[in-house]
């Protein structure tokens, strides 16, 4: 790979013709058009969010003088540039110059470029970036641009695949799953965790259809021109989700819906049911974790470990043991009732505190509660032989 670099292009030359596409979220070109600001295998501007403070850093920055990193662009011909690392960075330049957003000055108050003294514009648009033009082919390029991190804010690993994979499928994925314009994205955002600019959706729908095997998958569909498969099998998911749990709880967001949908989408569900179930666990005290219900439900309610139901405490427990020991010994059985009914070596033995655990009498999931009256110990090999707690 051939690397020039070069000293004398400014902030002028490069906000020459720049146009920024606000639907799409990206600065489109610069350098009166030879350059391309964001190529396919970039990622959206995201500069902007944050309230824009790093945007305005960019503009303090040339202000004050300071350097604001080496830019790299990638030579597709003799009039054709694009812009390998350093989008961000130049986005933020021609968005400020074309006033697109503002800065706050030394006095505290709103500056927006127009309105600027001339020595200060002056500045901004003489100062001169460092910028290294690259040529080589593709995969040279890609594979360096798979190296670098851009400064101020790494690649998500979905940036990066989307970086090394570009092509038709990866443009189609972003323009349904990293586009918020898209309405449904406020309804994904229930259910999936993360920003649609960092490619969380995208991300997920791949990570679902794939099941987890993003990379292969991207790999193996990068010249596709449709990307129907992904969009049905999300859909799919979804769908499934929003029609067997009718209410939305914030609990939801970003559980493991891919694999739950795989695990139990065969079964029926009756929603009225599922919600009134779930709205009881939510009532629970002693449902401690509440990411557990959807599992717990859809698994017919049976593994309470999912909802890491609240134990009973020291006290209660060496109460229960106090007793459940005096009367044992009193009779000459064992302190754990299931050993004291069996015909072992066990019947008659009298467990210490240690080799004992804390049961629901009365199961948990049958409405007993975790209060003194409902505890009984159990020797350990008993307690874990009862599955239902
Ligand atoms: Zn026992």
């Amino acid at each position: 790979m051939k690397t020039i670099l070069k000293t004398h292009i400014t902030v002028k030359d490069i906000c020459e013709g720049f146009v920024y596409n606000k639907l799409e979220g990206k600065g489109l070109f610069g350098l009166a058009g030879k350059l391309t600001i964001q190529p396919e295998y970039q990622r959206n501007y995201i500069y902007a969010s944050d309230g824009g403070k790093r945007e305005m850093a960019v503009i303090e920055s040339v202000l004050k003088e300071y350097p604001i990193g080496l830019i790299y662009f990638n030579k597709v011909s003799a009039d054709n540039l694009e812009v390998l690392d350093g989008q961000q960075r130049i986005t933020s330049l021609g968005r400020f110059i074309t006033d697109k957003f503002a800065i706050v000055d030394e006095n505290g108050l709103q500056q927006n470029f127009s309105g600027m003294a001339k020595d200060k514009k002056d500045k901004i648009l003489e100062t001169k970036l460092l910028i290294y033009e690259c040529e080589g082919t593709e995969s040279q390029i890609k594979e360096w641009f798979k190296t670098i991190n851009i400064a101020g804010v790494p690649l998500v690993p979905q940036e990066l695949l989307n970086a090394i994979y570009s092509g038709p499928f990866v443009t189609l994925g972003k323009e349904e799953f990293s586009n918020s314009q898209n309405s449904n994205v406020q309804k994904w955002s229930a259910y999936i965790k993360g920003s649609v600019d960092r490619q969380a959706f995208f991300e997920r729908a791949l990570d679902w259809v794939s099941k987890g095997s993003i990379d292969d998958y991207m790999s193996r569909h990068r010249k596709n021109t449709n990307i129907k498969e992904l969009k049905t099998y999300f859909s799919s998911v979804i769908d499934w989700v929003s029609s067997v749990f009718t209410d939305v709880e914030s609990e939801m967001c970003g559980l493991e819906w891919g694999r739950l949908y795989e695990e139990h989408h065969k079964k029926s569900y009756d929603p009225a049911k599922v919600s009134k179930i779930v709205q009881k666990l939510y009532g629970d005290p002693y449902v401690k974790n509440r990411k557990g219900i959807f599992e717990y439900v859809l698994g017919g309610s049976k593994d309470t470990r999912l909802l890491d139901v609240r134990v009973f405490d020291e006290a209660t427990k060496r109460s229960a043991y106090a007793s459940q020991t005096k009367t044992a010994k009193a009779k000459g059985k064992s302190n754990c009732p299931d050993c004291a009914i069996g015909h072992d070596a066990n019947k008659n033995k009298i467990w210490s505190f240690n080799e004992m655990e804390a049961d629901h009498v009365s199961a948990w999931s049958k409405g007993g509660k975790t209060t003194a009256e409902n505890c009984e110990m159990l020797c350990i090999r008993h307690n874990r032989a009862k599955g239902n707690r």
